[in-house]
């Protein structure tokens, strides 16, 4: 563009010049002819800067498009409901698992139930299959076979979002949005009153640190919630599992990285989250899946061993011999060690 600017420059130059030489142009028509032809290029040459960007935007647009038009692997079976109000109730049916390209089964011939409102912590080495329990649990997999049921049906006779609407989740790293307080709790229910936002926040224990953010709920949070605390960015993502009042909450290492105080506060949220709710747990604290109601002990995509934590023990087997060394890692929880990320399993 600056090239074509330069020469056209030139060229009415040299052939102005010839043209005041003959006298058939003053040498100040002249300028005023060039100054009036930069001035027309101005426009030109910022189109051409902006080019670069157009570019940019095209390519950032297109995949935008792509990821809209991605047909999800999970398609609602031809005749599939809306899913009834769930009571909890939870079957693994022979269960079996494997990604694509996936070298061996992710999980094999699992199968167990667990009743509404019991608490049940997934135990295992890393890579056991603890994740993909809970990716086929949202449905985001189906079993290769075997058959998973909630309250007696199999999850593929109802609809996908019908189903997840009523899981929570609590990851070990939530997602909170650039935006409002409010708006990220609504997140987890769209139709949210203000009065139910609040009594989430207050189940959360979120409430009394909102109010104190400089416009209260209105707030609007840093890229992921930069500018909160670990402990309270987990008290909002609770609030959001909260204000969906979900029948079955999925909690995946919620409090790992959370120094103590906040651990114990955030566990007292957990705590009022899923009470009455059937709850699956990950972690690596088997301090934690002390009070779970069942323990799923996993290893190589199998569940090895299941009970409550009192007969696992009694049984010596994987998960006592896990605990033990736990324990001798972390033998006392003190103030100040707590024994939070205990182990990297
Ligand atoms: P855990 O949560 O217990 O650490 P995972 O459920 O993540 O275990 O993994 C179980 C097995 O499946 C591992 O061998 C892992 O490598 C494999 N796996 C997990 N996710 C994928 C994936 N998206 N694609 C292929 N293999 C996977």
């Amino acid at each position: 563009m600056e090239v074509l600017v330069t020469v056209a420059v030139a060229l009415v130059l040299w052939k102005g010049v010839q043209l005041v030489l003959q006298g058939a142009l003053t040498a100040g028509d002249l300028l005023i002819f060039i100054t009036y032809l930069k001035t027309a290029f101005k426009p030109i040459r910022q189109l051409a800067k902006y080019t670069g960007q157009i570019a940019k935007a095209t390519a950032s647009g297109e995949r935008v498009i792509d990821v809209l038009d991605t047909i999800p692997d999970i398609q609602d079976t031809r005749g599939a409901m809306d899913a009834p109000q769930f009571l909890g109730s939870v079957q693994f049916d022979q269960v079996t698992f494997a990604y694509k390209g996936g070298s061996s089964g992710a999980l094999k011939h699992v199968s167990f139930t667990v009743q509404p409102g019991e608490h049940v912590a997934l135990v295992g080495p890393s890579g056991s299959g603890k994740s993909t329990l809970v990716s086929l649990l949202l449905r985001f997999y189906d079993p290769v076979e075997g058959r998973i049921l909630f309250d007696g049906h199999d999850l593929r006779e109802y609809k996908v979002d019908s189903v997840r609407r009523q899981i929570s989740v609590v990851l070990q790293e939530s997602i909170l949005f650039a935006s409002t307080v409010r708006e990220n709790i609504a997140y987890g229910n769209l139709k949210a009153t203000q009065a139910e936002i609040e009594t989430a926040a207050r189940l959360a224990k979120a409430h009394e640190f909102i109010l104190k953010l400089p416009q209260g709920y209105d707030t609007i949070l840093g890229e992921r919630g930069a500018t909160l605390s670990g402990g309270q960015r987990q008290r909002i993502a609770i609030a959001r599992a909260a204000v969906r009042h979900a029948p079955i909450v999925i909690l995946d290492e919620p409090t790992t990285g959370l120094d103590n105080h906040s651990e114990h506060v955030v566990n007292e949220a957990l705590n009022q989250l899923t009470k009455g709710k059937t709850t699956f747990v990950v972690s690596h604290n088997l301090q934690a899946t002390e009070r779970a109601d069942r323990v799923l002990y996993i290893e190589e995509g199998r569940v090895l061993e299941q009970g409550t934590h009192p007969e696992l023990m009694a049984l010596k087997g994987q998960y006592a011999k896990l605990y033990q060394l736990q324990a001798k890692v972390y033998p006392i929880r003190t103030k100040n060690n707590g024994g939070t990320n205990a182990i990297a399993i």
